[in-house]
């Protein structure tokens, strides 16, 4: 017989689940959102713990996958799906993120959660190994870049396991690790878009001091005409 195949890396080891679950200290109240549910394995267990779990996935096999797993269970009632792309939907209410994420949308969805309001809890996610070492680097580090330094701003983030490709079927080209991420709030007093300008600007070029990218041409213009904007928005004269 064939298995059914559908492109994904399916977390497999249960003691790897179990301990995404057990570090998400989730309450008996909660309502957990799981991105990319897949076959379910990680939400069964989710389902055992909490109040609600809204998974939003975007294939519509698996949905039907999912759906046919816990229909007719006890768990049933928890579980809603919402069926689409997660980067492209509002997110619904809720209080804990645990979720083994498609990885080429890491990027994007660190930065929906963490604008996202009401503030969750937590956040136990699963991520390729580079990206996981890059939210928690340090300044100095080889792997210190504006990801580090955008993501430590809104969060604390931890490394929490590591986790070998073999937990995976198929598996991986590459290592991964969990993360937990737990925004602080109340958040920074600064406009998080202003500041991600400024290191979009800061983190341009990767040897250059941050006085030579400043004195470049192009970074002179787009500030000159970023603060005419700003002075016509506030009726100044610039
Ligand atoms: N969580 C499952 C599967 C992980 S694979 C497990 O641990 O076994 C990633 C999952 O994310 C797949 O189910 C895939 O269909 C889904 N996915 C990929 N891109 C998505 C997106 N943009 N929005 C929502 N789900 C997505």
């Amino acid at each position: 017989m064939f298995k059914k195949d559908f492109g994904q890396h399916i977390l497999k080891n249960p003691l790897i689940i179990q301990g995404m679950v057990e570090k998400s200290a989730l309450l008996p109240t909660d309502t957990v959102l799981e991105i990319g549910p897949g076959t379910g394995n990680l939400t069964v267990k989710l389902l055992e713990r909490v109040k609600t779990v809204v998974a939003c996935e975007i294939d519509i096999r698996l949905v039907a996958e999912l759906k046919k797993r816990v229909m007719n269970t006890p768990y049933q009632n928890k579980l809603q799906i919402r069926v689409g792309d997660v980067l492209k939907s509002e997110l619904p209410f809720f209080n804990v993120c645990v979720a083994n994420i498609p990885y080429q949308i890491s990027s994007p969805l660190v930065f929906k959660l963490l604008l996202h309001r009401p503030f969750f809890r937590c956040a136990v996610l699963m991520f390729q190994r580079e990206f996981a070492y890059r939210l928690v680097a340090k300044p100095g580090d080889k792997l210190y870049c504006r990801l580090s330094i955008n993501t430590q701003l809104l969060a604390r983030v931890d490394l929490i396991m590591k986790v070998g490709k073999n937990n995976f079927r198929p598996p991986p080209k590459v290592e991964s690790n969990v993360v937990r991420i737990e925004p602080r709030n109340p958040p920074p007093p600064i406009n998080f878009k202003e500041w991600d300008g400024l290191t979009r600007i800061a983190f341009s070029r990767k040897n250059k001091t941050l006085g030579a990218i400043f004195k470049q041409n192009a970074v002179a213009v787009t500030l000159e005409k970023n603060y005419r904007v700003y002075c016509s928005l506030k009726n100044q004269v610039s």
